[in-house]
């Protein structure tokens, strides 16, 4: 299917899990994650409409950010990807969103190292919902904690949360955990408006519930190679 398409495709998806959720067709924001696919992709892909893009791997982001810097304005880039204490600063410095922040120590350096001529870097806290010992990401009862810390880093905006729940029987079971734990946060005090939940083959779930920005590859780019 060609870009075009199955970008149309996705935002029908999106659409129609709000409308059967009842919440309203815009409550939920499409980022389309090119990790692994080239420029020329996310090129094809904002000519289709989408403007903000997800990339896992610091490195090929960067070189996507620089390739594509006759966008750079029009473009929204998300790292969704784990990021080391060590590799902060170009990320600071070059992207607009991370969504996979865990450690106070990656906060404090993003927020250190953000250049004061850009906006707040946009911030998510990352959740190991499925409690899984491989996954990366906060326990459940670490998250708020963090979150108040992250929230008062002047170069920082804390907009939210983000999971990846483990597919299978479970997953509805994760997602609405992750709701919950959103909306406690918001109950607490934080002016939240992101829960960064779901992905091709679960976009349906997340959206039914809570999700506000679901992270779609592989049903627009097509299938990955091996590496991701
Ligand atoms: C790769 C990836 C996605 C997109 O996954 P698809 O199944 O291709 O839609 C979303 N979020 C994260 C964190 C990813 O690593």
């Amino acid at each position: 299917m060609a870009i075009y398409e199955a970008l149309q495709a996705t935002k029908n998806r999106i659409t129609a899990a709000c409308v059967s959720a009842g919440r309203p067709p815009d409550a939920v924001q499409l980022l389309t994650v090119s990790k692994t696919f080239p420029a020329a992709a996310v090129r094809e892909a904002f000519a289709a409409g989408a403007c903000a893009f997800g990339e896992n791997y610091v490195q090929e982001g960067l070189a996507k950010i620089d390739e594509l810097g006759d966008l750079r304005s029009q473009l929204e880039w998300h790292l969704i990807g784990p990021l080391q204490s060590n590799k902060t600063r170009p990320v600071a410095e070059q992207f607009d969103w991370v969504h996979s922040v865990d450690r106070l120590k990656v906060a404090q350096r993003l927020s250190e190292q953000r250049p004061a001529a850009l906006p707040p870097l946009n911030i998510c806290l990352q959740v190991n919902i499925s409690a899984e010992t491989s996954k990366s990401g906060l326990m459940p009862d670490e998250v708020a904690p963090l979150a108040a810390q992250v929230a008062l880093l002047p170069g920082l905006r804390l907009r939210g949360l983000m999971a990846v729940p483990e597919p299978g029987p479970g997953a509805l079971a994760q997602h609405q955990a992750m709701a919950a734990l959103y909306t406690s946060l918001q109950s607490r005090g934080l002016a939240l408006d992101t829960l960064s939940l779901g992905m091709s083959a679960d976009l349906e779930d997340a959206i039914a519930a809570g999700s506000t920005m679901v992270r779609v590859g592989s049903a627009i780019f097509g299938a990955r190679g091996a590496k991701a």
